[in-house]
């Protein structure tokens, strides 16, 4: 059973047009509209074939939308809902795919105060951007968290479940403040240690930049693929998700100075015990599926 018969893709990037390309392998019969405020994005995604039809306006693209689904920077969401405001259909689903659910869910309703709103996040993405990087597998095996507001119907829960569950995700429900706090540990904290230690070494006197690419292996070209993510992107999850990351940049920090002061005093029991104690939470990634047991991340040697 279809869970939806039309659905509007606002923002046709890497996940716009994953969710695209998934729709056409997974629900061939659903009629897929797409918008993107780009024109070059929008000429790409007609070239591509992965809508039946791309509109210069997002007005137009939701005219008879049962399921409208943002994949715009979280923090163009607020304004992209107030332009198509006036064109949405009453009884369409509102969805998005933003990395932060409380100031999404907040910037939404407050442009939509009488449509159905449940906000979403595909846990899966690459560091690549666009129409060109999308694929139909991504939300294969990935959660889904769905962060439905308490007013929510139920029917439109489930059928926004069903959806991801098509395209091969596993669908979670959480609250939006709670989910926020812990994709600040697992997704945003990484994203910017990533974005500093890389820039660190970019200012580094002393060590030219060609030796801190040629010695990349040890370890610090794991950091560049997060840091090479989405600049327009990332800068919208921390201003969007401040309180939190906020709140994990302290406790990273008073554990950073932890490790500074075992290192300072030679403490290599308080050292080794942590390592142990964090080769097993990858043991637990890979024992759950998240990621595969290929030695160095699967590369070619
Ligand atoms: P992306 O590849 O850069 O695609 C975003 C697209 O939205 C771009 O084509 C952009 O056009 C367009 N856009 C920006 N503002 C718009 C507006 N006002 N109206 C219509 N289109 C607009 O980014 P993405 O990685 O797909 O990210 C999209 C969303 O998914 C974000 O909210 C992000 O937090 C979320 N997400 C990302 C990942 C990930 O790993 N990348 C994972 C999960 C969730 P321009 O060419 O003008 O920029």
């Amino acid at each position: 059973m279809l869970p939806f018969a039309r659905l509007t893709i606002i923002g046709l990037g890497l996940i716009g047009s994953s969710v695209a390309r998934g729709v056409r392998a997974q629900m061939p019969a659903v009629r897929i509209t797409g918008h993107d405020a780009d024109p070059a994005v929008r000429k790409r995604a007609v070239a591509l074939g992965i809508c039946d039809d791309v509109t210069d306006t997002s007005g137009a693209a939701v005219l008879d939308a049962d399921l409208v689904i943002l994949c715009v920077p979280v923090g163009a969401m607020g304004a992209v809902a107030a332009e198509f405001a006036a064109d949405l259909p009453a009884d369409a689903i509102v969805s998005d795919v933003g990395s932060c659910k409380q100031s999404v869910a907040e910037a939404l309703s407050a442009v939509l105060p009488d449509a159905i709103i449940i906000p979403a996040h595909p846990v899966a993405g690459t560091e690549k951007s666009g129409p060109d990087a999308g694929f139909s597998t991504l939300f294969k095996g990935r959660w889904c968290i769905l962060t439905p507001p308490e007013n929510a119907p139920e029917v439109a829960i489930e059928r926004l479940r069903i959806f991801w569950q098509q395209l091969g995700a596993d669908v979670e429900l959480m609250d939006a403040r709670h989910h926020d706090m812990v994709l600040a540990v697992t997704s945003h904290l990484p994203h910017l240690i990533a974005y500093t230690i890389v820039g660190t070494a970019d200012d580094l006197e002393g060590v030219t930049q060609s030796e801190v690419i040629k010695y990349s292996a040890g370890g610090f070209r794991d950091f560049t693929r997060i840091a090479a993510s989405d600049p327009v992107m990332w800068r919208d999850v921390f201003l969007s998700n401040k309180d939190a990351v906020l709140e994990m940049l302290q406790r990273f920090s008073e554990d950073l100075s932890a490790l500074q002061r075992a290192i300072r005093y030679g403490k290599g029991d308080e050292l080794e015990s942590l390592f142990a104690r964090t080769r097993n939470i990858r043991r637990s990634i890979v024992e759950q599926g998240q990621d595969d047991d290929a030695p160095d991340f699967g590369r070619k040697h």
